[in-house]
């Protein structure tokens, strides 16, 4: 999977791919499609959800630019894949998930991998957030949002990044929003697919 779907596709930073790789994809996939965790593609994990392509997390991360004193704020934690992933290269991730169900599994299965420790989780609206834990060096959100939700990029710091997939037909595109002496700049990274942020 990481040489021949994300390495071979431009993701080749070191520490993102050794992250990947202390990560057993099939323990956040469904029994039924055990077989299928290290394919090429989404996979469903419950009615309407599922877990992001192996190469879009992998770029996400690549793109995030994490350094090891970073705290870092997730949307949609959804099975904690990518959580567990940012876990491993930031100083802390808040990761907030709206279906109380799914929190508590992500939750699980980090504390299984002892992958948690650097990990706060809560179920809620992520938009809303962590007030009090912010501003965050970096936020991250893998659900597809129809507009620019403010509230979050109010809670960037200074030089601050955050990554969004931004669209209102059934494809978003994916937009690195970087905060330079208060001015925001909004570059767009990739065309993507993820299942709405509520
Ligand atoms: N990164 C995840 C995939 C996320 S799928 C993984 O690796 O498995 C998107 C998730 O965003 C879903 O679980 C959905 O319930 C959640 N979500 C949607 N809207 C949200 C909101 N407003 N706040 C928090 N989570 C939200």
């Amino acid at each position: 999977m990481i040489r021949n779907q994300i390495a071979a596709r431009g993701v080749r930073d070191k520490d993102v791919l050794d992250a990947i790789l202390r990560v057993p994809r099939e323990v956040f996939v469904s029994t039924e499609c055990r077989d299928q965790a290290y394919e090429d593609k989404a996979l469903p994990v419950g009615p309407g959800q599922t877990i992001s392509q192996p190469f879009i997390v992998a770029y996400m991360t690549q793109m995030l630019l994490l350094e090891s004193s970073h705290r870092v704020l997730e949307i949609g934690t959804g099975t904690g894949y990518q959580t567990a992933i940012l876990a491993q290269l930031a100083a802390s991730v808040y990761t907030v998930e709206l279906d109380a169900n799914l929190a508590h599994l992500a939750e699980q299965r980090l504390a299984r991998l002892k992958l948690d420790r650097r990990v706060a989780f809560r179920s809620g609206d992520g938009v809303e957030a962590w007030r009090n834990a912010g501003p965050f060096d970096r936020i991250l959100v893998t659900a597809g949002s129809q507009t620019m939700p403010e509230a979050l990029v109010d809670q960037l710091k200074c030089g601050g990044l955050m990554i969004i997939p931004v669209g209102r037909g059934k494809t978003q595109m994916m937009l690195r929003i970087r905060l330079r002496n208060g001015v925001r700049v909004e570059q767009p990274l990739i065309a993507c697919r993820f299942v709405p942020l509520v």
